[in-house]
């Protein structure tokens, strides 16, 4: 028995952020990360189309990146003392992902955050509020994805947390959002996203309902990105972009994924490397690994596309959008070859045990998780 589940409305396209005219309720909470909502003007737009609807709003901001259960317990007291009908998350993924678990917490203010840890451990929502998600990355699809990820700063570990609860009620995918990125989060977040496609297509869950999804955004990824990366203000490339992220997500939050996020979770837990950036610099490897187990996916995209080697095809785009072929070149990171090699083994077991590890077509060992490691560290 399976079942493919995604946001019952996903509006999208110019002007969706209107629809939030259309609610129809008391008292709305906006959760936002740091101040890029509130400079680019997105924040008073949405509060003014919430008032504009007869709602009283409040907003909880200051989200940082990787946010920590401390950060969701201080929502979730905001929370219980407002008593919102509507939660309204606003900004990229960390944002959206701290407004997930305040909201667990806001309708069930007994839990701890252990007790939500488990697969689908989480119980019903919906009986004080509903969650609308409002990306402004084109990357992550938290605001598809049944996904939050929360770090415990005092063990340092970040924690998949995973529940359909935690789906939202819909999703706002208004391209003008986005278009405020800089080119570097642009390039970052979007090969997210081909990451997200790729590992969904090639995931041992993916599906009929999953894999055209998936394939449509690799599509949108490899025509699109660049566009948006090199200009801006390229609105229809803004729009694919989004859409392609929406749609990976689709797709991914219902295959799951692969060890190209086994690998980036903690690396990226070891050394900060940004999520996307990590994703980039490990997906060929991680193609050119899992070839043989997945070819007829692989061929599948390749044929597609029209292009020989998808893996040489994914270089090429990451060069395209300045991204550093091996992790030794990143200059503002801050550790050493030693650092790399201290952390090797312990980041592969760590990366084993990954839940995204599961459905990647191949079964790696740790020798393999470390083989790779070191391919995206040193370069081949
Ligand atoms: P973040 O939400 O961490 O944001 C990164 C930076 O981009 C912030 O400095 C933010 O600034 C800025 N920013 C965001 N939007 C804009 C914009 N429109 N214009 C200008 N600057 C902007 O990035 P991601 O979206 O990549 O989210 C990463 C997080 O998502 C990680 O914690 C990762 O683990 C998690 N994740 C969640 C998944 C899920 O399914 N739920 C899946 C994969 C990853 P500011 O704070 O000022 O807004
Ligand atoms: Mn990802």
């Amino acid at each position: 028995m399976n079942a493919f589940l995604v946001p019952p409305e996903i509006q999208f396209g110019e002007n969706s952020l209107e629809y939030l005219s259309a609610l129809e309720g008391e008292k709305a909470v906006l959760v936002t990360g740091g101040s890029s909502m509130k400079k680019f003007g997105f924040l008073d737009r949405a509060e003014e189309l919430l008032q504009g609807a007869g709602m009283e709003t409040m907003i909880i901001d200051g989200v940082e990146p990787n946010p920590s259960v401390k950060t969701v317990y201080a929502g979730r007291d905001d929370m219980l003392d407002f008593k919102p009908d509507w939660v309204i998350a606003i900004g990229g993924g960390s944002a959206l992902d701290a407004a997930k678990i305040m909201w667990v917490f806001y309708e069930h203010p007994e839990l701890k955050f252990e007790d939500i840890i488990e697969v689908a451990s989480i119980p019903e929502l919906r009986n004080k509020a509903k969650f609308i998600a409002v990306p402004s990355t084109s990357g992550t699809a938290s605001e598809i994805t049944a996904f939050s990820v929360i770090t415990d700063t005092e063990r340092k570990i970040k924690y998949p947390i995973v529940s359909p609860e935690i789906i939202p009620d819909a999703a706002v995918v208004d391209p003008e959002i986005p278009a405020t990125m800089p080119p570097h989060i642009t390039a970052n977040t979007g090969m997210d996203v081909m990451a997200h496609a790729v590992e969904s297509i090639t995931s041992t869950n993916s599906s009929d309902y999953s894999a055209p999804l998936a394939l449509k955004a690799i599509e949108l990824v490899f025509n699109y990105l660049p566009r948006a990366f090199a200009d801006g203000d390229d609105m229809e490339a803004r729009e694919k972009m989004h859409n392609a992220s929406t749609l990976a997500g689709m797709a991914f939050s219902n295959s799951s994924l692969g060890i190209v996020h086994s690998l980036a979770h903690k690396i990226g837990g070891e050394f900060h490397v940004t999520h996307g950036l990590a994703n980039a610099i490990l997906l060929p490897h991680v193609i050119e690994y899992n070839y043989e187990a997945a070819e007829e996916q692989f061929k599948t995209v390749e044929e597609y596309m029209g292009i020989d080697s998808l893996a040489d095809e994914v270089r090429k785009l990451s060069n395209e959008l300045d991204i550093k072929p091996k992790f030794q070149d990143i200059d503002w990171l801050d550790y050493s070859d030693e650092d790399f090699e201290e952390a090797l083994a312990r980041m592969s077991q760590n990366a084993l045990e990954d839940p995204c590890t599961l459905t990647n077509p191949k079964k790696p060992d740790v020798e393999d998780m470390k083989e790779i490691y070191k391919k995206a560290y040193y370069g081949v």
